[in-house]
């Protein structure tokens, strides 16, 4: 028995054989052509660009059917037909007598790099993509046309070195117990999935490939992150009850599927999800959620090495919503860091990214990346169920600016004689603390405020969300987070507006009655948690938890 840790991007437990997945290698021999070749070579390049638009779409046909997402798809469409491709390309075949396949592989190895340098992870994750479209490209010329040569098993663990988007597309579609892999990260598209689906899953598992063969039995340990090759029989043992009692409280979840939202004492809390990718939508619906309470729209800023147009985000935010209707869509402009930004923008590198020129702050600089995502709400907004939510709010003037640069947007349209619905609720998120201190003037502004915890943690307690050795800092029961909390909502009810909590304290049942003590009127969550905190809403006494709060509040300062 061994016992190799990795990072858990996605809990839960699993016990299955291994399967290995290897990408094949494309191997490339022609480097470079002669003159009178180049026209030939020209003419293969668009006709390969064809060959794989089409191969791409008869894909998204399939998928479609088989209500798996889409989009990803769709976006190696748009990496296919971005022009900068189209012309580094052609110039390297003409200018410096490259063979096509050798075109290709310089050009997507710039890019890729550019992405795998990208400080954060955000960005960085992307690079999967692009590495997608290449080997789709490259073995289309190389007649080497065998993407992914495995039937996947039913009840497998899929062990690779990383996942692409195209493999998470036909791996998701299967019945496999949890996913391990050598590289990967956080928000990946398919960790995001995992994490949406409840499938186990662990990334950054140094050798695994080496350390297993096919049909090994091994455990996932997605909780902490554990994965344990040849397990002895008392290991086994052990997790296979864990195993049982998981799925026992899936099947005791699945029950509260179709009820409503509600305490014991009926009073309604509705319940929505947050979501990354538009891919998410499909456990949305499946979980029944009341609506989308947080889009991270920041996300799809991230998978190109362009900035999304308006109208590319008009289609996926129109597409959300129409999934959603009747129920409301809460779209967050991009809650992005200069950091992740730098390359794109061409911006100075930031010491502090996280007190930098991020969220709200990057929309306001430049504006005109703000008015294309706001412009392309207002279009998709025709059945009225979209909201706009502007993060990392500090101050009223940001929402005055933002509310103003809607005014525009809409007037633009208007001239433009462009559909669009301007008639649209707009929201802060209470996630910095002059946010919550002000909030009272925050709230006379907005139609609708939502916090967010993970910050505003963050920011109160001056601690990096992200570092792990300071996870004792990171309190959200602090007495502190808990007042501005409670600021927050008291102030907006006084002004008779809503408060939502989008941070994951709302994903963890130990909050949950608190929070419903504090009188939160809705929450989202991740959909991979939403029937978890749907049964501890139901089992709540929202008058008894308020109860509690006042003597929590108590016990806190007398500690
Ligand atoms: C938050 O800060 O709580 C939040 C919901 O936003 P994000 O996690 O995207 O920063
Ligand atoms: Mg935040």
């Amino acid at each position: 028995m061994k016992k190799i840790k990795g990072v858990s991007v996605s809990g839960g437990v699993a016990i299955g054989k291994v399967q290995i997945i290897n990408q094949n290698k494309l191997v490339i021999k022609r480097h470079n052509i002669d003159k009178f070749e180049v026209e030939e070579e020209l003419t293969k390049f668009e006709d390969s660009i064809e060959h794989v638009v089409e191969e791409i779409d008869l894909l998204i046909e399939n998928i479609s059917q088989s209500k798996v997402n889409k989009d990803i798809l769709e976006a190696h469409k748009m990496i296919l037909k971005d022009p900068d491709l189209t012309a580094n390309i052609k110039k390297s075949i003409k200018t410096e007598l490259l063979s096509l396949e050798k075109a290709i592989k310089l050009h997507f190895t710039d890019v890729i790099e550019l992405f795998d340098n990208m400080e954060n992870d955000y960005l960085s994750t992307r690079s999967s993509d692009y590495e997608d479209v290449a080997y789709r490209l490259l073995s289309h010329v190389l007649k080497q046309n065998d993407h992914l040569s495995h039937e996947i098993n039913e009840n497998a663990i899929l062990v690779m070195n990383k996942i692409s988007p195209s493999m998470a597309t036909k791996v998701f579609k299967k019945q496999i117990n949890g996913l391990c892999m050598e590289k990967g990260s956080k928000n990946s598209h398919s960790s995001i999935i995992a994490r949406s689906m409840n499938l186990p899953m662990i990334v950054n598992v140094e050798s695994i490939i080496d350390a297993v063969k096919d049909e090994d039995l091994v455990i996932l340990n997605g909780n902490n992150g554990d994965v344990i090759v040849h397990p002895d029989d008392a290991t086994i043992q052990k997790y296979r009850k864990f195993v049982a009692k998981q799925d026992e409280e899936k099947s005791q979840l699945l029950k509260v599927v179709d009820l409503p939202t509600k305490t014991k004492d009926n009073k309604k809390i509705p319940l929505m999800s947050n979501i990354e990718i538009p891919d998410e939508i499909q456990q949305v619906r499946k979980v029944k959620s009341e609506g989308i309470g947080l889009f991270r729209t920041e996300f799809l800023f991230m998978g190109t090495n362009k900035l999304p147009i308006e109208e590319e985000q008009f289609e996926i935010y129109k597409k959300v919503a129409e999934e959603c209707y009747p129920n409301p869509l809460v779209i967050r402009t991009i809650d992005i860091g200069g950091d992740k930004l730098t390359k794109l923008l061409n911006i100075e590198h930031e010491v502090n990214p996280n007190l930098g020129c991020r969220g709200i702050r990057i929309s306001l600089k430049y504006d005109l990346i703000f008015k294309q995502q706001i412009k392309a709400i207002l279009r998709a907004n025709l059945k009225g169920n979209i909201k706009i939510m502007f993060p990392m709010i500090s101050c009223v003037a940001e929402i005055k600016k933002s509310k103003k640069i809607i005014q525009e947007c809409s007037d633009e349209l208007k001239v433009n004689k462009i559909k669009h619905n301007p008639n649209i609720k707009i929201g802060a998120m209470i996630e910095i603390p002059s946010a919550a201190i002000t909030s009272d003037l925050l709230a006379k502004e907005c139609d609708f405020l939502s916090i967010g915890t993970n910050d505003l943690v963050q920011y109160t307690m001056a601690v990096d969300r992200d570092n792990a050795s300071l996870s004792e800092y990171y309190q959200p029961s602090h007495l502190s987070v808990l007042r501005l909390i409670k600021m927050t909502i008291e102030n907006a009810h006084k002004e008779n507006i809503k408060v939502a909590l989008c941070g994951e304290m709302a994903s963890e049942k130990k909050y949950i009655k608190l929070l419903i003590g504090l009188d939160v009127d809705e929450l989202s969550v991740s959909p991979g948690r939403f029937l978890m905190v749907k049964k501890e809403i139901l089992n709540t006494n929202y008058e008894a938890a308020a109860k509690l709060d006042e003597k929590i509040f108590h016990a806190l300062v007398e500690v």
